[in-house]
């Protein structure tokens, strides 16, 4: 995949207004989600593209919360909104909520209808939609629609008052109930909703609709470049209406393609109900395509950054394979972690003819892709120690490069053994692999001559640090759940998580910190969950160290 690219549309038109002088050069962006749930990785994009294009013409980013529907917002979501952006590395210049302009939206508002062009409409719900027409036929004049300005103004105070009820009365703009584009045909300024905010407290009933809000809080903020999804172009028409006839600062609207990735669900409405449903442990679960959930997976900042870059933005649509996004981790968790050996499925292994009771400690490197090796840890060797059960065959096929009876392998830093004998239980299991070491083959030392094609990875038994590691695949079977019939819960992957209980870290892992990023040797790239506690230790895949999806073998190095 290319990663290198030229500009992207976006940064083209924003160049020319810098150059042409518009709004003095100046560029400010905003990022505006509404706090009703975590964000996702589609809001990464959005982030990345709006904090990473103000930055690029030496201007900055608003953060504001969209906060205009009172009883799907908690202020918990807006303290994870704050907490991801931050950890994606973007520093907001000013943090706004719709919110703190609801008066200036209700004067606004009053502006319109001294103008004539608002008007309050006692219609339900029902009647309003019925007389909204289709997209081949007009719509129908509210009765309402001829109110004096007088009637319109007493009426809408006393709405704000909270003189009437729940749905009892909206207040609308007046525009056309021709028009081609419905969203212009009288559409909805305000409602009434007597539900405590999670900011304003009971201090309003009414409450401005997204239209009414997004484009007046971007006006207000002076905001230069309002950059939102595709699905909102047609609302654009709307946007431009209202500050033309305000006659306030004219902020202007550009829409890009959302992200969409396969294998998973973004939109927060069923997120909340993963959550809500305990399909998943929370927003954070390591399944989730929620930022929160990547980062307790194991991602960085840096390759999320990076995925978006890569994935670039458009103006068409399209679908990102699931891949991309663990290609970026893989390749920044690869520069980055920390080599160390953990067996996932222990067997006990005994070098017969090295000595009882002795232990030596091996210089490992910590990171060959480091210039400096990263630094070297010591790994305790001695005579019993745990290999994974899939390293050992009783009958190999040709080209098996482990170990089975007469077979020789490396064990990785330490030396080379040979198969002579194993023991099996009454069940046919292998209960223990008996072996013998070369002591000249030792790794770095090593003068035996021999040749081996094979290195295993093994913990020393009498040091090994039982954990619990948590593996991953996707949450859902199916590309698009979202797109299926029926309910997109049927289709989770009911393999989604596998736990395996004890698994044999080497000793280094006692130590392991929150941000510590490991490559388990063969087994893929790791971090510590968050549940994880010094007496009992539990580690996250992040991701598989090869693509999984297109048939692989682990190599053997
Ligand atoms: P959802 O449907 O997931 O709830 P939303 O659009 O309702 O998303 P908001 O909180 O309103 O969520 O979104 C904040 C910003 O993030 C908006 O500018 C929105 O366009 C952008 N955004 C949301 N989803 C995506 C996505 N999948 N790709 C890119 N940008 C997105
Ligand atoms: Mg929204």
């Amino acid at each position: 995949m290319s990663t290198e690219k030229g500009p992207n549309f976006l940064e083209e038109i924003i160049a020319e207004d810098v150059n042409n002088g518009k709004h003095g050069g100046r560029v400010l962006t905003r990022f505006p989600p509404e706090p009703n749930g975590y964000l996702h990785i589609g809001h990464a994009k959005s982030i990345c593209l709006n904090f990473g294009l103000a930055k690029k013409f030496g201007g900055t980013t608003n953060l504001r919360f969209d906060d205009t529907n009172p009883e799907k917002e908690e202020t918990e979501y807006v303290e994870s909104i704050k907490r991801d952006i931050q950890w994606l590395g973007f520093q907001w210049a000013n943090e706004f909520y719709a919110s703190d302009y609801f008066e200036q939206l209700y004067e606004y508002a009053r502006q319109l209808i001294q103008k004539g062009l608002a008007y309050v409409d006692d219609s339900s719900a029902e009647e309003i939609a019925a007389m909204k027409g289709t997209p081949t036929e007009s719509g129908k004049n509210s009765p309402f629609r001829d109110r004096t300005v007088e009637e319109n103004l007493d009426l809408f105070a006393r709405m704000r008052k909270g003189e009437f009820k729940d749905g009892e009365k909206v207040l609308r703009a007046k525009i056309d109930m021709a028009a081609a584009n419905m969203h212009l045909r009288d559409p909805l300024m305000y409602r009434i909703k007597h539900t405590a905010h999670h900011r304003t407290g009971d201090e309003w009933c009414i409450y401005p609709m997204y239209d009414f809000a997004h484009g007046q809080s971007d006006s207000i903020e002076r905001i230069t470049h309002s950059i939102c999804t595709l699905e909102f172009e047609v609302h654009r028409p709307l946007y431009e209406w209202f500050i033309e006839k305000l006659e306030i600062f004219a902020s202007h609207q550009y829409e890009f393609a959302r992200l969409n990735l396969n294998f998973t669900v973004m939109s927060k409405r069923r997120l909340l109900q993963l959550v809500q449903e305990k399909f998943v442990s929370g927003w954070d679960d390591p399944r989730m395509p929620t930022i929160s959930g990547l980062r307790r997976r194991g991602f960085t900042p840096e390759s999320i950054r990076r995925f978006a870059e890569m994935i670039g933005v458009a103006r068409r649509e399209n679908v990102i394979d699931f891949g991309v996004l663990e290609f970026c981790v893989r390749e920044h968790l690869n520069a980055i972690a920390k080599r160390v050996m953990v067996v996932l499925d222990p067997v006990k292994l005994v070098i017969t003819n090295y000595p009882e009771g002795t232990t030596e400690n091996l210089p490992a490197e910590n990171n060959p892709e480091l210039e400096d090796g990263g630094g070297v840890r010591e790994l305790p060797f001695s005579r019993e120690l745990w290999i994974e059960r899939e390293d050992f065959k009783l009958n190999p096929e040709k080209k098996y490069f482990r170990l089975a009876p007469g077979l020789m392998v490396r064990l990785k830093h330490a030396y080379i053994i040979k198969c002579d004998d194993y023991v099996m239980d009454d069940n046919g299991n292998i209960t223990e692999i008996r072996c013998t070491y070369i002591p000249e083959s030792k790794s770095g030392h090593d003068t035996s001559g021999i040749h081996v094609k094979g290195t295993i990875h093994w913990v020393n038994k009498s040091t090994a640090v039982p954990c619990e590691v948590r593996l991953y695949d996707r949450l859902f079977r199916v590309e698009n759940p979202a797109a299926e019939e029926g309910d997109f819960k049927d289709h989770i992957n009911p393999h989604s998580l596998e736990i395996i209980a004890n698994a044999m870290a080497e000793p280094s892992l006692r130590n392991a910190a929150a941000d510590d990023k490991f490559q388990f040797m063969r087994k893929g790239y790791f971090c510590l969950d968050t549940a994880s506690t010094p007496d009992r230790l539990v580690f996250n895949r992040t991701v598989q160290l090869k693509d999984s999806w297109s048939k692989q073998k682990v190599s053997l190095e």
